[in-house]
């Protein structure tokens, strides 16, 4: 009988080989009192074991082959960056001073203190930026204890082909086990967003993350199969399982290989329309992967992850350093930068600006907060000026939702500018300025949006939530969440025809961007620009290439004349059928 034990699935594909189990979770260490004359030993025996560390993550890094995904080499860089901050290097040297310790017990009391720090974060991402430090503290904390390298321990041989078990891996070490050969990575710990999750999905690993007591089940050396797709893992798995497994294998592989050959190729529909494929971005490292995958250029570049969980809040030069990475890793192509969507479920950590109100999804967030503000704002204006000097910048305007705040944008906006030329410092004056459509009343009014906006784009996350009444967030009311709702649909179509008599691009960043399943539907109501999460890109652009404009006119039409919302999925199943 077959076992099979479920987890999160962050990458697809399947690989079939021989378990082959790290163990080398959190070390053990305890605290012990060095008598004052050895302190100074102690500290020089800690800052031998940084050092090594930092040598390590050197080697790894330098061995990293020419062809690997440039944000790997990123991984690398903020691991050895950590090593140098004082937050590591530093204050253990001061908890050993102040209790007269040890170095492992300084540094794990260090580590939980970083660890608590990241666990009361709110946004996902940043939260699980706590593998991080576990996983720098835990080659520091190994080198303390004279432990190899688990990369390093001569394995190569048995890792070829080998289905790595583990309770956690890091970067260094997914990186190095990768160029020994493993063909798959399953882990105890992690989410969708861990390091490992990111790092497997740029190098076409198939992974599974939080398999709970994994190690527990498998045996090394025990034949598994991992169906990364459906995040599963199977341990004596029965013959005719293999079959089906070894033509899935098979199929995967066909299918990642037909993707990637997408890459260098432009987006053009079956019958030579052209369509415009973006990325969003989070963070200045992502737009590398962006460009990698062959966006046509950034088309959000949410800036508030730049502001969220820190101390103080970023200043105009640190902000035109971080939209200058982009603009430069983006080599020419367009970067729409965001401005602010501060509020609701993004509120700055450090300083509650905002009373507690019963409905903060309708209160003061994004351009309603950057207008109250303007001490946070200019400055984000500012920036985002300076930064279109050296290259194609848009800024974006999120949930406007009607003209008067807009020209409050314009008037603020043209009063930087005036000051920046005053001070004589570069922009571009014709700096294209959009607005994201994600506000019903934006949407049904976005004809007199568009008399003073260079481009739409809309965002279907806000726009169902707003439209339908639901709470994107809340789990208890999610099944309304509907992209189908023909309000929604409506919606889209009103702005699209709105962008068009106006003679203003309309695209499309919200989330049912980047599904290929609405694809089809959303080319045949006029949609010709699509940005979403970089990972869905290849998938986006194939289906536009499987599809013919001139067919879908009739379909779409079908579509939208349907009096009953229940018959709308069964009409885009049957349109995403049609050869
Ligand atoms: C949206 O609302 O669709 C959108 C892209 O913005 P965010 O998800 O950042 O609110
Ligand atoms: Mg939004």
């Amino acid at each position: 009988m077959s076992l099979v034990l479920s987890g999160i699935s962050v990458t697809r594909g399947v690989a079939i080989g021989k378990a082959v189990i790290l163990h080398h979770d959190q070390p053990e260490v305890s605290e012990h009192t060095i008598p004052r004359p050895l302190l100074q030993e102690e500290i020089t025996r800690y800052r031998a074991a940084l050092r090594k560390a930092r040598q390590q993550l050197r080697d790894i890094r330098k061995r990293i082959p020419a062809d690997t995904p440039d944000d790997i080499a990123a991984f690398m860089d903020a691991h050895i960056l950590m090593l140098d901050d004082g937050v590591l290097s530093e204050a253990p040297v001061k908890i050993m001073r102040e209790r007269q310790c040890n170095a492992e017990w300084a540094l794990k009391l260090q580590r939980d203190t970083l660890v608590r720090v990241f666990e009361e974060m709110d946004d996902p991402y940043l939260r699980t930026r706590r593998d991080d430090v576990d996983h720098v503290v835990n080659r520091i904390q190994r080198n303390l204890q004279g432990n190899y390298d688990p990369g390093h321990d001569g394995r190569g041989g048995q890792l070829n082909g080998a289905i790595l078990i583990a309770g956690d891996v890091s970067p260094a070490e997914t990186l190095q086990m990768h160029q020994q050969g493993i063909a798959a990575v399953v882990t105890e710990y992690g989410g969708p967003n861990s390091h490992t999750a990111i790092l497997a999905r740029s190098l076409g690993l198939p992974a599974v993350v939080g398999v709970h007591h994994l190690r527990r089940y498998l045996r090394s050396g025990e034949p598994l199969v991992v169906d990364a797709g459906h995040g599963m893992v199977i341990a004596g798995a029965e013959v005719g399982e293999l079959g089906y497994y070894r033509r899935r294998q098979r199929e995967e592989r066909q299918h990642v290989a037909e993707l990637n050959k997408l890459r260098e190729r432009p987006a053009v529909t079956r019958d030579g329309h052209a369509v415009t494929l973006m990325a969003n971005v989070e963070l200045p490292e992502d737009a590398i992967a962006a460009r990698r995958l062959g966006a046509a250029g950034v088309g959000l570049f949410r800036t508030e992850m730049l502001f969220l969980n820190r101390e103080a809040l970023p200043g105009e030069d640190e902000q035109y350093e971080a939209y200058l990475r982009v603009v430069k890793a983006l080599k020419g192509a367009p970067v729409t930068i965001r401005t602010l969507d501060l509020g609701a479920d993004k509120c700055l950590g450090n300083a509650p600006r905002t009373p507690a109100v019963s409905n903060p999804a309708l209160g003061l967030r994004a351009i309603r907060w950057s207008l109250k503000d303007p001490a946070l704002f200019s400055p984000q204006v500012r920036a985002i000026l300076r930064v279109s000097a050296h290259g194609p910048v848009r800024m974006m305007v999120p949930m406007l939702s009607g003209e008067g705040e807009l020209l409050q944008v314009l008037r603020l906006v043209a009063e930087e500018k005036k000051a920046l030329e005053r001070q004589g410092i570069r922009f571009d004056p014709a700096m294209p300025i959009g607005g994201m459509i994600e506000v019903p009343a934006a949407a049904l009014a976005a004809d007199a949006l568009a008399r003073h906006l260079d481009f739409f784009s809309i965002g279907t996350n806000d726009l169902i939530q707003y439209t339908l009444a639901v709470d994107r967030l809340d789990e208890e009311v999610n099944y309304l969440y509907d992209p189908l709702h023909p309000a929604i649909l409506r919606l889209i179509q009103i702005t699209i025809r709105a962008g068009r008599r106006a003679g203003i691009p309309v695209a499309m960043c919200g989330e049912m961007a980047g599904d290929p399943y609405y694809t089809r539907l959303l080319l045949g109501l006029g949609l010709r620009e699509f940005s979403m999460f970089p990972a869905t890109l290849l998938e986006v652009k194939r289906a536009i290439g499987e599809s013919r404009l001139d067919t879908l006119d009739r379909d779409v039409r079908r579509v939208m004349r349907s009096r009953s919302a229940v018959r709308i999925p069964a009409l885009v199943d049957a349109l995403n059928r049609r050869p």
